[in-house]
Formats: C-alpha cells, structure tokens, sequence
C-alpha cells in the first residue's frame, strides 16, 4: 500500500514540481496588472522597452517622447504655474527598484490657467534625464499630477551640483529605503520644505511622454528653470538607493517646439 501511494504521490508531485515555474511565469504573463520586466541596461533596456510588451509600442513608435535636450527654447507668454502645496501629506517613499518615490495622500496641486492638477507622487532619476543645452545634472525630481480628465503634467526640478545640504532633501534621505521593495512611512514634515506656495513663470514647457514603459504621451512637460543645489553626500546617498543609473536616453524632439 505503502510503496503504492509514494508512487503515485511521486508521479503527481514530479511533474508537479517541473511544470511550475512554467505555470508561474505564463500566470504572471495573464495577469491583467503585470508588465514585463523592463531595466535600464542590458536586453530589457531603454533601445528594447518598445519590444518587450505591445503595450510599450509608444517607447519606440512616438514621435513626442521624454526626456529631451532643451535647447533654443522659444520665448513665449507661458502662463504662471500656481503651486499648492501647503497641505501636502505624503504617504510613504518607497524604493520600485526603478526609482525613489513618495506617493502622495492628499494635500498637493498646480494651477495653470485655471485648470487644476492633483499632486500624485515624486520621483527621482540619476543622473537627470531632461538635459538643458546639452548639460546633464546629477539628480532630477519629477513631480506627476493629473487633472479630472486623467491628463498628467510632470514638474521637474533639476538640482545642480556641489554646496550645502538641501533642506528639503534631508528628511527623504533620512527615511532613504534602501532596497527594492522597501517603504517608509512619511509625515507632512517631510515634505514641508517642499511647499512652493508661488508663481512660476520661469520654466520651459513642451509636449513629451512618461520616461519609462509604457511612454505614454499627452504629458504637459513643466522643467523649471530654477535649479537649487544638494551636497555631495546627498547625492551619493540617492546613488546608493538606486543602485545604477536610472536615466532614459535623450529623445528626438522631432516637430516639437519647447517654449520659455
Ligand atoms: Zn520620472
């Protein structure tokens, strides 16, 4: 009886075991959430993101893809972007093994001619990923907002090298997860330093995309131009976090026009 049921419990288990990562992977692949696995080197990077999934096709088909080099900016009458951040409450920042970001709860948004946007989260990239006459700096934040009608607009703060600690910072690398995966509960004071209860006029703006699968475009591109400074320390310190460069390759702005 014995030897019976180990026999038969051996056949069922074997190729139990042997089917299973092939049954894991395709469930992952069937998941309406899952995207592929996509890097910034190596064969799921940047020149491959536009293979990897059909849902990715913008990443090589756009033609208004971020980020871009700015340069011989169009001087225009570029209405003033209304900050609201007074009320910001951050979430959490969290390490996506893709980026640092610090998901919003509530409390943060812009105005531009009278449409408003909701602050949805920050991020950030290094080295930067927008490039202003042909300059690259160390670290770029992005913060991504979207109105009512789901359109998203993304400001971005290029912070130069060299100098003091920025203020605003120390409280994100403080609560710096380190690892993939890792979260930490923040709480307004936080984020307090980065209340810009103000109009800017001074920024550049164009049309661009996400930088990273699936690029989706329609994204209202704000990069201000103001650009303060953070501490070497500080910036090994979001090195660290993000382990390699997290940085698209600059895009072709094609028919595109950037105004300031
Ligand atoms: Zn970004």
């Amino acid at each position: 009886m014995k030897s019976v049921f180990m026999k038969s419990f051996c056949s069922l288990l074997i190729p139990a075991l042997l089917t299973a990562p092939a049954f894991v992977s395709a469930s992952d692949n069937k998941s309406p959430d899952a995207q592929p696995e996509w890097s910034y080197s190596g064969a799921n990077g940047p020149s491959h993101w536009g293979d990897l999934s059909p849902e990715f096709n913008m990443c090589k088909q756009g033609k208004n893809q971020s980020p871009v080099d700015i340069s011989n900016a169009i001087k225009a009458k570029l209405p003033a972007v209304k900050f609201d951040y007074a009320m910001l409450v951050p979430e959490n920042i969290v390490n996506t093994g893709h980026s640092i970001q610090i998901n919003i709860r509530s409390g943060g948004s812009i105005k531009i001619d009278d449409e408003k946007f909701i602050l949805k989260q920050f991020h950030f990239h290094s080295p930067s990923e927008n490039m202003i006459d042909h300059a690259s700096y160390p670290l770029e934040a992005h913060f991504v907002h979207s109105n009512d009608k789901n359109e998203l607009a993304v400001v971005s703060i290029l912070y130069q090298p060299g100098g003091m600690d920025n203020l605003a910072l120390i409280p994100l690398l403080r609560n710096m997860p380190m690892n993939k995966g890792d979260s930490n509960r923040l709480s307004a004071a936080d984020t307090q330093l980065f209340e810009r209860n103000k109009s800017v006029k001074n920024y550049f703006s164009f049309n661009g995309s996400l930088t990273t699968p699936p690029c989706t475009e329609g994204v209202r591109w704000i990069v201000m131009q103001s650009r303060p400074g953070l501490s070497r320390r500080q910036l090994l310190g979001f090195q660290k976090a993000l382990k390699h460069p997290n940085s698209r390759p600059i895009q072709p702005l094609n028919a595109r026009i950037v105004t300031k």
